[in-house]
């Protein structure tokens, strides 16, 4: 299939009524895996503990069954198994999730599978806020050569070939500025390596930030989740020619990793190590972001489930740039 790219005139189509379920936390479904706020008791954020081998099963099921009768796909899994296992997922076991692939290959129907899983529901709303938009029908290359795919459509925040080193930094605690948690992790790297945005959508923020420096805000197509990458280089934090609410792909280089931020002024490096600070938002309705109806969540395992999926990059001038588009074909249509 030949599709045939139009960058400035990217057009989202937007199918919010698939996946816009309005979700409502309430005290007691989310004191599960989750932790209030301290300065009051509007939940802003949450363990995300789904280990990387999880997903990396869960995906793997979905490709498999997706053109099947009784697919598998990626949230429900993920789903079933929060609700067996009751939320504690250090119980997961391949052999499980295997277990209710078979029976789905049989014909039982999610709806059996799941009706004695308390939690199912609330599970699946939030791993479907959460990763909702990462599997699914993509096409990548460059120029008019496209090819279709199906499969992982998000990409690691940092570009493939540049060393990073994390560990889960989520919920620790800071105090620039004033007391706070850590809603993000931090990704240490070399100063200029590129970064990537993980899912496409429309850049939200772009520019200085006392706290993150030079820093990007990408809200996804379709408006559940909120991306934040911030630190960037002092001096060319971005890449050239973004634009606020102009949209970006998965997989674009967006910016270069730094040290920037902890200041009033601009351009100043306030951070002890180079990395990048990436974050992830759930937005549980249209609101704008700042109205609390927000959730920080832990990202750790998903930056390592991503890592499977890095983005080619090839310099050009000052900029890097990626070697091949990964267009979502869920929210962008292309038309010469
Ligand atoms: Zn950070």
């Amino acid at each position: 299939m030949k599709i045939h790219p139009h960058k400035k005139n990217i057009k989202a189509i937007l199918f919010a009524a698939l996946i816009g379920l309005t979700i409502l936390f309430t005290a007691s479904t989310i004191q599960k895996n989750s932790v209030a706020h301290a300065a009051n008791s509007t939940i802003k954020w949450a363990n995300f503990d789904v280990p990387t081998s999880a997903m990396q099963d869960a995906l793997k099921a979905d490709i498999n069954t997706h053109t099947s009768a009784n697919p598998v796909h990626f949230v429900d899994s993920l789903a079933y198994l929060a609700a067996k296992y009751s939320g504690n997922w250090k119980q997961y076991k391949n052999a499980d999730l295997s277990a209710f692939t078979q029976k789905r290959k049989n014909g039982e129907s999610i709806e059996n599978l799941t009706q004695n899983l308390k939690g199912y529901i609330y599970y699946n709303q939030v791993y479907t806020a959460a990763l909702g938009n990462a599997v699914g029908e993509y096409a990548t290359g460059a120029g008019n050569q496209y090819t279709e795919n199906y499969g992982l459509k998000l990409s690691c925040p940092i570009a493939a070939g540049y060393g990073y080193s994390h560990y889960d930094d989520f919920g620790n605690s800071r105090s620039f500025g004033f007391a706070r948690r850590h809603l993000g992790n931090d990704i240490m790297g070399t100063v200029g390596t590129p970064v990537c945005a993980v899912e496409g959508g429309y850049i939200e923020e772009l520019g200085w930030n006392k706290y993150g420096g030079w820093r990007i805000g990408i809200r996804s197509f379709d408006k559940k989740r909120y991306y934040y990458y911030a630190h960037l280089r002092k001096g060319h934090p971005f890449q050239t020619g973004l634009v606020k609410n102009e949209a970006v792909g998965s997989g674009e280089v967006i910016g270069y990793l730094g040290m920037t931020g902890y200041s009033d002024k601009e351009d100043i490096n306030g951070m002890q190590k180079p990395h990048l600070h990436f974050g992830m938002q759930l937005i549980f309705d249209d609101a704008p972001r700042e109205s609390n109806n927000e959730l920080w969540i832990d990202v750790y395992h998903i930056v390592d489930f991503l890592a499977q999926n890095r983005s080619q990059v090839s310099k050009n001038g000052k900029d890097y740039h990626s070697v091949k588009d990964l267009l979502d074909m869920r929210y962008l249509l292309y038309y010469d």
